[in-house]
């Protein structure tokens, strides 16, 4: 019997680990399905480019999967039993439950709206592809003058108010931000944000954290109403609360708690990796929702169930960053360099240059997805029996 490894979620993360394993691990030892419950590949970070009304290459999965040995199945995941390793899926034809040897938990995140009265009823996101969609729509109907506010001043925030402003000039957009604008970059990085903010004509309100949406503003705690005909909300993301439902440890927001090898704390046989893991990084610090920690955490993951597995040597190098790229429109960008553990360092990459390297990064992501081995051929080890069933084994003892 093949050694059963369910991948849940074929975004950034899972499509990764799915064709990572494929290529790892021989076909005839293992059978590896990719839920997912969409059927495209979804370039998630280029949401706020899809809101402004620019098409992206679709990716269909089953094209991007063919031939791989991966067996993708379009479900939507309901539920984990972590402890009879089973996984409920509903599709077209009702409600199934898939058993797993290993499963490797990537189902991401959405929108954060943390609760703010008013974001339910009258805020766009674009953590998703509708979300996106429902906003391109929107936008598209503004007339000239009227007023976009962007909610947060993270990366997502950062890039989204940008590209709006860029897109339609003909707009008033504005940025609302807890802290001070880029307050985490260097003083190049900063100055050149401000620079560029200054030329797109995006007012900031720094310092002003947003407590309501109404249909035509929002609410400050410092008590200013900013005018809003569109409010976009990027707070940050929140997990799916499936793992929290499950007996597997998370954390309060419903990560998985994984230890350096991707692998749960609470359950040897999951694996979590992306947005829904919590994992920490170099000097004590949890890897931040983005693509640049799912990436290498799903390598990681991949690695090591492929190591544990075959009796190969586990990967143990704490992951790391080396940048955080920002889109500023299609013609500008920052490219902040940081430290192992994130922190900003002096130097940044700034102006139209950057925006080359970002958009590099962009397609080099989704390229990983197809080239999950970073296109070094494919060595295929032998799953040892007593190996698969170890697994089990120390759950059993746990
Ligand atoms: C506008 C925007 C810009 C961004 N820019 C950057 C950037 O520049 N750099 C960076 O590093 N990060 C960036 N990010 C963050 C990055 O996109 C996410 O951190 C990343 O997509 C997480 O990858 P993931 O594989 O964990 O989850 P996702 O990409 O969210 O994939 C999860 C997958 O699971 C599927 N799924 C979810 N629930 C279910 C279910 N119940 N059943 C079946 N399938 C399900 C989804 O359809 C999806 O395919 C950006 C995000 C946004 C929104």
């Amino acid at each position: 019997m093949p050694h059963r490894i369910i991948v849940l979620g074929a975004g950034y993360a899972g499509a990764i680990a799915a064709g990572r394993l494929a290529k790892r691990l021989r076909p005839e030892d293992v059978a590896i399905t990719l839920v997912n419950a969409e059927p495209d590949f979804v370039e998630r970070v280029r949401m706020h480019q899809l809101a402004v009304g620019q098409d992206l290459k679709p990716r269909p999965l089953a094209e991007m999967f063919a031939g791989t040995g991966v067996e993708l199945r379009l479900a939507t995941v309901t539920g984990v039993d972590a402890d009879r390793k089973t996984v409920a899926v509903v599709d077209a034809n009702g409600a199934q439950e898939l058993t797993y040897d290993t499963l490797v938990y990537a189902l991401g995140s959405g929108w954060n709206a943390q609760g703010v009265p008013g974001t339910a009823g009258h805020a766009y996101e674009i953590a998703s592809r509708p979300g996106a969609l429902r906003l391109r729509e929107r936008l598209a109907r503004l007339d000239a003058g009227q007023t976009v506010v962007v909610v947060g001043g993270g990366l997502t925030g950062l890039e989204a108010a940008a590209e709006i402003a860029e897109a339609r000039p003909d707009l008033d957009v504005a940025l609302a931000a807890r802290g001070g604008l880029g307050d985490w970059l260097s003083p190049k990085g900063r100055e050149h944000l401000r620079e560029v903010f200054g030329k797109l004509g995006i007012t900031v309100h720094e310092h002003a954290a947003v407590t309501g949406v109404e249909a035509d503003r929002v609410a400050t705690a410092e008590g200013k109403a900013i005018p809003a005909a569109v409010t976009v909300w990027t707070t940050g993301f929140a997990v799916h609360p499936i793992a929290k439902a499950t007996a597997l440890e998370v954390t309060g927001t419903g990560q998985i708690v994984v230890d350096g090898t991707m692998r749960s704390v609470s359950h040897p046989d999951v694996y979590a990796i992306g947005d829904a893991a919590f994992a920490m990084g170099r000097g004590g610090r949890p890897l931040r929702m983005s693509c640049a920690s799912g990436t290498p955490m799903a390598w990681q993951a991949a690695d090591a169930i492929t190591a544990r597995l075959t009796g190969g040597k586990l990967p143990n190098a704490p992951l790391r960053y080396f940048n955080q790229c920002i889109s500023l429109g299609r013609k500008e960008g920052l490219i902040q360099y940081v430290t192992a553990d994130d922190r900003a360092v002096p130097a940044a990459l700034t102006g139209r240059l950057a925006a080359v390297y970002k958009e590099l990064v962009c397609k080099g992501a989704a390229w990983s997805v197809a080239n999950p081995t970073l296109g070094l051929p494919a060595r295929r080890r032998r799953v040892t029996q007593e190996r698969a069933a170890a697994g089990s084994a120390v759950k059993a003892q746990a």
